[in-house]
């Protein structure tokens, strides 16, 4: 029988984990991952800051349309084949203990991403997985025969009998285009998980205030809860980075010109932080405004938003009126600022959009246009917030790709 050549495009996080799965489910497969880039895993290296925020435990997720803004059902669908505590046995049944933050993300023990970089190389040494860097994939002719021809962009076409595409996220849209040649739909791709910036000086004089708040976008169903970190930008934190991705193609549209709503006081509705200032005004009229603030919020920040609501610092509570109050509640619940641009978090940032999901077969991952060819990682039009579950996408989806792709 004729070795079963399979061809794995792009040495990430995905491809790997595509590669090693088919391997060692068929050994006698050829399996090539080709890399454009001189290494592999290069991306995986500086995750989570060069920690590598691998999975997450998902402890505080109810719903998983909360962590994946984009391809939470066909998640569902994937995670029984291979979740969180799959990927937690998987990296420490190979020597990569990990542990589990206070925030419920996970990480290696060591701290370091080349564990995790050097456990999925070592795996793919041990399986004979061919490795093939500085070698970009440009096009993909389905031959009759069923098989499949890469051309690169040095070197000879090459025939295969399956194919993964594993090539991750493509903000601009380039990577796609001989995947649309082929007639796949592609959902227009644009950045995610970016930070606001504002241009109000007296806020980003507050930079390194950090705030539990609610965040919404005007209008809109979009809102986060979380803190907000203030920069000398503009916004950045949990908070806004959870905003960015649910409103990442809607904020793309207004050209990153939009407003956005802080409710200071976090989960606090304007009733309720009505009710909490009117009993505070009532049991302490004769404290001063500036030296009192009763939800516990950064001095700083509460002058800040004491002058935010038209009060002097100095008044005695007793003073304000409720004219005073009202504009005070108006400002802690709904403080709304002009985002005139975005920034990146610490150059992380994934991308929102590609290979439609309508185009793959939610068991198999294979594409519903070109038989034999599969899809996994970022290239589909799956991401989401950070805490691990864009890496947790790549291993499940490439671990689905892996077992397919050899039957
Ligand atoms: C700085 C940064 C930090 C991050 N930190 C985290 C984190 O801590 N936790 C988390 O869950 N997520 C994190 N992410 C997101 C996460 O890294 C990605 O979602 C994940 O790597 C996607 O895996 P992938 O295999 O689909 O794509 P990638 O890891 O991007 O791999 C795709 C590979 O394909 C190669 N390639 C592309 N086109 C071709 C071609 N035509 N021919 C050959 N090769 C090609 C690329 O060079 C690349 O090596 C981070 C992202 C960034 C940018």
């Amino acid at each position: 029988m004729a070795t079963l050549r399979i061809a794995i495009v792009g040495g990430g996080a995905a491809g790997f984990f595509a590669a090693v799965t088919a391997k060692a489910r068929r050994p006698d497969a050829e399996v090539i991952v080709y890399e454009k880039n001189s290494k592999p895993l290069a991306k995986v290296a500086i995750t989570g800051g060069g920690r590598c925020n691998l999975t997450n435990s998902f402890e505080q997720v109810d719903d998983l349309k909360q962590v994946y803004p984009r391809g939470d059902r066909l998640m569902r669908r994937l995670l029984h084949h291979f979740d969180h505590r799959d990927c937690w046995a998987w990296f420490e049944q190979r020597g990569v203990p990990l542990v589990t933050q206070d925030d419920e993300c996970v990480f290696p023990q060591s701290q370091d991403a080349m564990s995790i970089v050097g456990c999925l190389l070592a795996e793919a040494r041990r399986f004979g997985v061919q490795i093939v860097v500085s070698c970009r994939v440009e096009s993909l002719t389905p031959l009759t025969d069923g098989r499949l021809r890469l051309g690169f962009q040095n070197g000879r076409p090459e025939e295969f009998d399956r194919v993964a595409v594993t090539t991750g996220g493509s903000p601009r849209g380039d990577g796609l285009r001989w995947l649309a040649a082929l007639g796949h739909e592609i959902v227009p791709p644009v950045p995610s998980l970016f930070t606001f910036n504002i241009a109000d000086r007296q806020l980003t004089e507050l930079m390194g205030t950090v705030v539990e708040v609610a965040i919404s976008i005007p209008g809109t169903k979009f809102r986060a809860f979380g803190p907000l970190l203030i920069t000398h930008w503009g916004m950045s934190g949990p908070a806004v980075l959870k905003l960015s991705s649910h409103a990442a193609r809607h904020l793309s549209e207004l050209a990153y010109k939009a407003q956005v709503a802080v409710n200071w006081v976090g989960k606090l509705s304007r009733r309720e932080v009505e009710t909490v200032l009117q009993s505070f005004v009532l049991a302490n009229p004769h404290k001063q405004t500036g030296t009192w603030n009763p939800y516990g919020l950064p001095s700083r920040l509460w002058h800040y938003l004491l002058q935010r609501g038209g009060l002097a610092t100095g008044k005695r509570w007793s003073e304000v009126g409720k004219k005073g109050l009202n504009r005070l509640v108006e400002t802690l619940g709904n403080d709304v600022y002009a985002v005139d641009g975005r920034g990146t978090y610490k150059e992380e940032f994934v991308t929102c959009g590609g290979i439609a999901l309508s185009g793959v077969d939610s068991n198999t991952l294979e594409s519903k246009v070109v038989r034999h060819l599969y899809f996994a990682g970022e290239v589909l039009d799956i991401d989401a917030v950070t805490g691990g579950f864009n890496l947790q996408a790549a291993w499940t989806t490439g671990f689905v790709v892996g077992r397919h792709i050899v039957d």
